[in-house]
């Protein structure tokens, strides 16, 4: 069962797509500097298939990829709610702070960010970042993009 927080269209998140992106809630990774340890306690709600296909026709046209940042998730969720986005056309995205997904997560991904957030190195906007993204089809590290665009999460 994935919670979220909220979804929004984002601009910046996922370089050269429009994206349908997914505030997931229950990280418990623990970055010492995590930017949402005030959201700990906000409300959340479930998103379940129905509300899903819901979004993902609403937004046909309007958008090329959905992402999902923020949370953790079990897998096999997870790997469904990929599955419908590819199946709807979209390209998918998953920002985890771990440093690697298992196989059949990183199968249905197009996009990857990896990697705890650290206040002293940065997020992905930070030459020093110890963040990564990448083009998981084109087997392409794309972080520098983020120091070229405007500025992400
Ligand atoms: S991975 Fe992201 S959401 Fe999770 S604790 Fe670290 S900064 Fe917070």
């Amino acid at each position: 069962m994935l919670k979220i927080y909220s979804y929004d269209i984002s601009l910046t998140d996922v370089p050269n797509e429009i994206s349908l992106a997914f505030a997931v809630a229950g990280c418990n990774l623990g970055c010492r500097d995590c930017f949402w340890q005030h959201l700990l306690d906000a409300p959340t709600q479930i998103l379940d298939d129905e509300m899903f296909q819901t979004l993902l026709i609403k937004y046909q046209g309007l958008i090329s990829c959905v992402l999902f940042y923020g949370g953790e998730w079990e897998a096999d969720d997870l790997i469904t709610k990929l599955q419908c986005v590819h199946d709807a056309g979209f390209k998918t995205c998953l920002y985890t702070g771990r440093t690697r997904v298992i196989e059949p997560i990183r199968a249905n991904l197009d996009y990857l960010k990896t990697g705890r957030y650290d206040s002293q190195k940065g997020g992905l906007t930070s030459a020093t970042t110890n963040q990564r993204f990448y083009d998981v089809v084109g087997k392409r590290d794309l972080t520098h993009l983020f120091r070229t665009i405007l500025p992400t999460r």
